[in-house]
């Protein structure tokens, strides 16, 4: 390789309650750091954990130079942890990872390569999900599939947030600041050129993930409802039709009446109108107010995390 300048990397891995992997993670991204012809360094986010993921942190700080750690005030999420790595990286290369080994270290030179080759963000895609049951690849197809029909900016598919992005992408990335994040989105989002390196996904080293369906749901409706109007749409089309067919039924029971008279009968017919159009009215309600409380939390502009503590080569960002 050309000595020109030295082109520096940077890894950002948010942890939280990671006590169980950090340091076999961290070992194994120092031995991809050696065979590696680049200035490296990683950045660990503390994301609030009640383990010893601080302690850790701050030891591997100590005794490698190469080593910031962040810690935020409180636990804010995995979005908001990488966010804050993010926004503290400063390096022409810098790469998204999981603490949990999920993501393999060792395939951040052939994507800082493939990067180097002019590309601003690439996605590892993963090949199999090892490790994971048969109802959670059918739900997370079936979300893939959904996102792709109803955004207007459609996300890759398979993809977890193990990339590494241009120092461009991430200035893009900095400047969204909404709540609201979805990273899989906003780093679709940002737009550049973008392509997909495919691998094999590990089964989770050790620990427990910390996602349960309840979480996954929410990151569902948050997914869609970040990146898509549709569901107001529907609500409009739901709210049209039901009309269209009460106003023909309408007619229908007016030319009964007039046409054979009509003693009391109709009562299951009704219930049974009440009932569709109260569900259509609470569905649609609830859609709105979806879009509402989004509305409200982003109009709070509040900060997405505040940093408690810092080590190493890292100056937090102050969020404006
Ligand atoms: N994580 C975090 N904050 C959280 C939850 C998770 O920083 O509130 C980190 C976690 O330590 C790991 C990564 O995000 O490095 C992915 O978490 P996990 O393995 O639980 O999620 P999954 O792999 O199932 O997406
Ligand atoms: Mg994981």
């Amino acid at each position: 390789m050309t000595t020109t300048m030295p082109y520096s990397l940077a890894v950002v891995v948010p942890a939280y309650n990671e006590t169980e992997v950090l340091e076999r993670f961290h070992g194994r991204l120092a031995a991809v750091f050696a065979t590696m012809d680049v200035e490296a360094s990683v950045i660990y986010v503390d994301d609030g954990s009640a383990d010893d993921t601080w302690a850790i942190i701050t030891r591997l700080a100590a005794s490698d130079s190469r080593v910031a750690g962040l810690r935020l005030s409180r636990n804010f999420g995995k979005e908001a942890a990488l966010t804050a790595g993010l926004d503290a990286a400063d390096a022409d290369a810098v790469v998204v990872i999981d603490a949990d080994l999920q993501d393999p270290p060792e395939l951040i030179p052939q994507l800082v390569a493939r990067l180097r080759e002019g590309n601003d963000v690439v996605y590892a895609t993963r090949d199999d999900r090892a490790g994971e049951t048969r109802f959670k690849k059918f739900t997370s197809a079936g979300f893939y599939r959904l996102m792709e029909r109803l955004s207007d900016n459609p996300m890759p598919r398979d993809t977890g947030d193990f990339r590494v992005l241009s120092r461009r992408a991430v200035a893009a990335l900095r400047g969204l600041r909404e709540r609201q994040r979805f990273m899989k989105g906003l780093f679709a989002w940002i737009g550049y050129r973008q392509v997909a390196f495919r691998y094999h996904r590990d089964a989770r080293a050790a620990g427990a993930t910390k996602w349960n369906y309840w979480r996954l749901t929410n990151l569902a409706i948050e997914g869609i409802t970040s990146f898509s109007a549709a569901p107001l749409r529907m609500a409009t089309w739901l709210g049209l039709s039901t009309a269209a067919l009460a106003f023909l039924y309408g007619i229908w029971v007016i030319l009964k009446v007039l046409v054979w008279g009509d003693p009391v009968r109709g009562y299951p017919t009704l219930l049974v109108v009440i009932l569709f159009l109260g569900g259509a009215q609470l569905m649609a309600l609830g859609v709105i107010g979806e879009y509402v409380g989004r509305t409200y939390s982003e109009t709070k502009r509040r900060p997405l995390y505040y940093v408690e503590d810092s080590r190493g080569p890292v100056s937090p960002f102050t969020p404006p």
